[in-house]
């Protein structure tokens, strides 16, 4: 019964993926009219440039992406990696794209702590957050990698291979040599660990931005890495988005943790600003959507209400991915549809 459980989901998980993953496939092929093999011998050199972590807090240091999105130039480091300095060692959180990337982190630990890596979290299975983590594997065998326990078993089945697939044609080649390293425990909600009096807390609402999203809490310096269930003046593809789920993360992190500084997988670091424009958009769409269904409208009409919302509105030029808004609302619909049958 469990395994065919776990099966399903794992199933399921991967039909989702497959449905995103063909978006991102299309632009990779737009983006280049070279033959995949041939598009790779543009790359001249693997290695990362290396880069300074940002102090934030008294803990807390973050390696900035270099942009919104994957592209050769950037070699697929646009999710932030952060770093929280513990007397016991260094505790990573998200791991980047690449084991370039992930070496690159490993350098600027080196220079700027000379501690040792004690433990990894993954806050998702999507590629930009985890690929990194063969470096880590690699240099510190015994630090153990933490993630949902669903994102293992996909990281460990179908999905960990099409994710470093993809991020190989939207970077064309750039993160060659990387390999498939799934975190190696699964974590729950509320589980804190205590690396020699810095404290961090695990946060598990259920699907938001993916099924298997978990938020990480720096507690002793009211901090909260919320992976990609916030990011600033961002938006990502919502196929496996659920947005009462997100509503209610989104909720319970402005009840419970109103005053912590937010830290997202993508843009910077900020407070409720930044839970706000989600809170925006997310109940924008959603409200719109819950609304267009009772009132019998299509999809294009349920998009027009949407955009015409104060709430989406005042966001729709400042935000990367917008193109992607219709998209939004159609998932938004679907799921409203679903709600009210
Ligand atoms: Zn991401």
């Amino acid at each position: 019964m469990q395994l065919s459980n776990t099966q399903q989901r794992i199933d399921h998980v991967r039909r989702d993926l497959l449905k995103r993953l063909f978006g991102v496939t299309a632009l990779a092929t737009l983006c280049t009219n070279l033959p995949f093999n041939a598009a790779y011998a543009g790359v001249d050199s693997l290695k990362v440039a290396d880069a300074t972590p940002q102090k934030i807090t008294e803990h807390l240091y973050l390696l900035a992406a270099r942009g919104a999105w994957p592209t050769h130039e950037n070699q697929g480091f646009f999710a932030n990696i952060y770093f929280v300095k513990t007397p016991k060692g260094i505790v990573v959180l998200d791991t980047g794209t690449s084991v370039h990337i992930g070496e690159m982190a490993l350098r600027a630990i080196k220079k700027q702590f000379n501690q040792p890596v004690i433990a990894v979290f993954n806050s998702h299975y999507h590629g930009d957050h985890w690929l990194g983590n063969g470096a880590f594997k690699t240099a510190f065998p015994e630090a153990p990698i933490y993630a949902h326990p669903d994102a293992k078993i996909a990281i460990e089945n179908a999905v960990g291979a099409e994710w470093l697939e993809q991020m190989m044609k939207a970077t064309e080649g750039a993160v060659k040599g990387t390999q498939v390293v799934a975190p190696t425990e699964g974590v729950t909600h509320g589980q804190i660990f205590d690396f020699g009096g810095v404290q961090l807390k695990v946060h598990s609402y259920g699907q938001a931005h993916s099924p298997v999203d978990i938020m990480i809490e720096i507690v002793n310096d009211k901090a909260l890495y919320v992976g990609d269930v916030i990011m600033e003046k961002r938006i990502g593809n919502p196929s496996e988005t659920s947005f009462k789920g997100y509503i209610k993360t989104l909720n319970i992190i402005q009840t419970e943790m109103p005053e912590h500084l937010l830290l997202p997988g993508h843009g910077k670091p900020g407070k409720g600003e930044l839970l706000q424009a989600y809170q925006d958009i997310m109940n924008g769409i959603y409200d719109n959507a819950v609304k267009g269904v009772a009132e019998g409208l299509d999809i294009s009409q349920t998009k027009e209400l949407a955009l015409k919302d104060p709430r989406i509105h005042q966001h729709a030029k400042s935000i990367a991915g917008f193109e992607e808004f219709g998209k939004f609302v159609s998932i938004a619909y679907t799921q409203a549809e679903m709600d009210a049958f």
